[in-house]
């Protein structure tokens, strides 16, 4: 068994360096021995491709990262785990910790000055507080990397991944469907954490597309009106859409009918294409 996920040695590394568990930072540490190699072998690092860690922790994804990729970058933003991952990952040469806050990095010249123009890919156990917002600035930052393979709280998941138009789509389905083909890898039971969270989680990959799956007149306009369309998803599409992008509703009316769709279609029933022809029916208005 490595080390890091015996759990005693995890406990006695912690407690050494006086650390004790932040939920507000969402510290959910990994101790199922099956998790990690499983996540560093399908994310799709290896001798030719880095990876970027946010959050290592104690470092149990890190080092099977680096036991696969070329380099590895992980950004922590506690900074009492400096010392922790210190000490667990100090038998590798290939891994560099940043003491940061991954949300306000500037992440494209991070890659650009660790990576050069090297693939990369991202691989996280993400902190459950800030899944959405990560993931959005990972996408929508058109970062120069392959894909984003991140576990998340399994309902979180199955709304990534679910297929716009289903009902199981929300604003968030629509946002990583226009950057990448989303997959659920498998499940993670609550007892594989330290200490175990109320949920369970899984693990998707985002495979990012080169091409956008529709293509937009506007693309600021595209997800302005996912946003609005999903403020309210119990509504009809004409009252969300009125309400979150503050106009009359017989405006809101009028862009559906331009776009095709009937005033009471709901947001969870619009498939990419049909909020692409609304964007584009916004952007002509
Ligand atoms: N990777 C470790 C594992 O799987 O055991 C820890 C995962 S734990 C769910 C999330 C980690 O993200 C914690 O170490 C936490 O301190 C860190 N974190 C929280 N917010 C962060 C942020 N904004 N930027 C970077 N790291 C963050």
């Amino acid at each position: 068994m490595d080390r890091l996920t015996d759990i005693s040695y995890v406990k006695g590394v912690l407690s050494k360096h006086g650390f004790t568990f932040s939920k507000a930072l969402g510290q959910n540490f990994l101790i199922n021995p099956s998790v990690c190699p499983k996540m560093a072998e399908l994310c799709g690092c290896g001798e030719n491709t880095g990876a970027i860690e946010i959050g290592p922790g104690a470092g149990v994804l890190t080092n099977e990262l680096a036991k696969k990729a070329y380099k590895v970058v992980a950004v922590e933003l506690d900074k009492r785990l400096l010392p922790v991952l210190s000490e667990t990952l100090c038998d590798h040469d290939n891994i560099k910790v940043i003491s940061g806050d991954a949300m306000k990095l500037d992440l494209k010249r991070l890659i650009e000055e660790e990576f050069g123009n090297g693939d990369v890919v991202v691989c996280a156990n993400l902190p459950y507080y800030i899944t959405s917002p990560m993931i959005m600035k990972l996408l929508e930052e058109k970062l120069p990397i392959s894909s984003l393979t991140v576990m998340v709280q399994k309902e979180a998941a199955d709304r990534i991944c679910a297929q716009p138009g289903t009902r199981e789509s929300g604003a968030i389905s629509a946002a990583v469907h226009y950057y990448s083909s989303p997959e659920l890898l498998f499940k993670v039971s609550k007892g594989s954490f330290l200490p175990a969270p109320k949920v369970d989680s899984a693990v998707i990959k985002l495979n990012i597309l080169k091409e956008p799956p529709v293509s937009l007149n506007d693309e600021k306009s595209f997800f302005r009106v996912v946003k609005a369309a999903f403020s309210q998803r119990r509504k009809t599409l004409s009252n969300s859409l009125s309400s979150g992008l503050s106009m009359p509703k017989s405006s809101a009316a009028e862009l559906l009918a331009g776009a095709g769709i009937p005033a009471n279609a709901r947001a969870e029933e619009m498939t990419m294409e049909q909020f692409a022809k609304i964007a584009d029916a916004l952007t002509q208005a």
